[in-house]
């Protein structure tokens, strides 16, 4: 779907959206691409929305991804006798390995590995940060706590662990079950919750192959420590603002998202920023200006995508709130002032032939002012690496593969169409011109850069640039 904007909208599905009818709405109000959100849904149903979907791709014609999240190892303490306690400031209170019922001074936490990892001054952060615990002895599989604030404690509270490096992988037996199940079907992305480390990020591209890119979703101190590292082994990053506000000083969200995004952006993996952009969409049809100065920031930031949460998902106004992320997007992106911000990031390019092409594509197309650049690419890789380049110009994709199309979805400022593959040069120069007129991104008189791998069809091999201008009726004039 060509777009008016260059970031792109992730749209998180639910029972506000989860029909053929609601998906194709929202698809053409601005999402590029729909999150199956694991922690909410069956397989049956994983398997309806991947056919709806998929469904909606072939009505309109044109790629859609889809990001299968899977839940990740979110730890709950169990159940209370009557249900729920009250605890106050000052007191202590033990979470232990006794799986009887709890009550006000004890809990039963039926994580083994927990018990064994947390040590005397970890924080324990309680019902998404409204609870707050501070360890003040570990001994015989209990963890003492002092409680730092009056609250109260119910059945199944999820529990953070900022402090501690969890000896656990990102993967549950529910997540290796419910990747199995999403990797029998056609999707584009899966997203790992509550990585800590590179390897967790490894051991899942393992499974996956080539079948699907992996997304690390950032939600773990011990993760935007390790950033780096997890940025070079996935493919893409979600800045997964959720968590990481209840495992982080909520002060500090700001600073790393600049951080990843930015990070990101260098190592040119596509990163979405996550979670509450436009939350009182979910009740209301207006965001506050808060909320629109926050997908604003995400865009000048020149994040890839920028992803919509409960607002489509469980809200009264799930349209709407794609509606208002697109046109917010589209003001920030014709700011005069935008060029100005985004380029004030610029990237270095690495030593291989893709990016001293790309680096060379971007600067002709600048040079020149040209409409669009246009990218045969059998991989993605070559239109990733312009897209790095964050250029003013469209970048027309051309690919005959449809996971190709797809998996570009969320990768900033690229309109992906599926072609053939060509035997010689002059037909493939012909096709983009041909491709950027008949899809409205150029005109008679303009010129485009094209870039290539000849021959065409080995990924891997970019090696051409050239130059076509447009003549009547999109063929190629020279
Ligand atoms: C988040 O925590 O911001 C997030 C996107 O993850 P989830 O919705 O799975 O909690």
């Amino acid at each position: 779907m060509k777009r008016n904007r260059r970031i792109k909208i992730l749209a998180t599905l639910g029972p506000a959206s989860d029909t053929e009818e609601m998906i194709e709405k929202l698809n053409i109000a601005g999402a590029d691409a729909f999150r199956i959100n694991m922690s909410h849904t069956s397989h049956k149903k994983l398997n309806e929305l991947y056919t709806a979907i998929r469904n909606v791709e072939t009505k309109t014609g044109h790629p859609i991804g889809i990001l299968v999240d899977l839940q990740g190892p979110k730890l709950r303490v169990d159940t209370f006798a009557d249900d729920k306690v009250e605890l106050k400031k000052g007191q202590t209170f033990q979470l232990d390995g006794n799986p009887e019922p709890g009550d006000a001074t004890r809990v039963y936490l039926p994580h083994p590995e927990i018990l064994s990892s947390v040590e005397a001054g970890h924080k324990l952060l309680l019902d998404d940060g409204r609870i707050i615990l501070e360890a003040t002895k570990v001994e015989n599989n209990i963890i003492t706590t002092k409680v730092m604030n009056n609250c109260v404690i119910s059945n199944r509270k999820g529990v953070s662990l900022p402090d501690t490096l969890l000896p656990v992988t990102a993967m549950t037996p529910k997540d290796d079950a419910d990747l199995e199940a999403a990797l029998k079907l056609d999707i584009d992305f899966i997203a790992l919750s509550f990585v800590q480390r590179a390897s967790d990020v490894d051991d899942v591209q393992s499974i996956v192959g080539d079948k699907a890119k992996v997304i690390a979703k950032i939600e773990k101190p011990a993760a935007v420590e390790a950033i780096e590292e997890i940025i070079i082994s996935s493919d893409g990053i979600m800045v997964a603002r959720g968590d990481l506000g209840v495992e982080l000083p909520i002060q500090q969200l700001p600073g790393i998202q600049k951080l990843i995004t930015r990070a990101s952006r260098t190592a040119g993996k596509p990163v979405i920023v996550a979670t509450q952009m436009l939350e009182s969409m979910i009740e209301s049809p207006m965001p506050t200006r808060a909320e629109v100065s926050d997908v604003a920031t995400a865009v000048y930031e020149g994040a890839d995508a920028v992803m919509l949460s409960a607002e489509s998902a469980a809200g009264a106004y799930p349209v709407e709130a794609v509606t208002m992320m697109s046109n917010i997007a589209h003001e920030a992106e014709n700011d005069p002032l935008y060029a100005d911000i985004i380029y004030a990031h610029q990237t270095e390019a690495d030593s291989t032939s893709a990016d001293a092409i790309s680096a060379a594509v971007y600067a002709v197309a600048e040079t020149l002012s040209l409409a669009a650049i246009v990218c045969y690419t059998e991989s993605g890789a070559t239109a990733a690496r312009v897209s790095r380049e964050r250029p003013k110009n469209r970048i027309l994709t051309l690919t005959p593969s449809k996971a190709t199309a797809r998996n570009l979805s969320l990768t900033w400022g690229v309109y992906s169409v599926p072609v053939e593959t060509f035997d010689n040069e002059n037909d493939m120069i012909n096709h983009a011109c041909e491709t950027a007129y008949q899809h409205d991104l150029v005109k008679f008189g303009d010129h485009v850069v094209i870039t290539a791998g000849i021959p065409y069809g080995r990924p891997g091999t970019t090696n051409m640039l050239r130059i076509a201008a447009i003549g009547k009726n999109g063929k190629c004039a020279d």
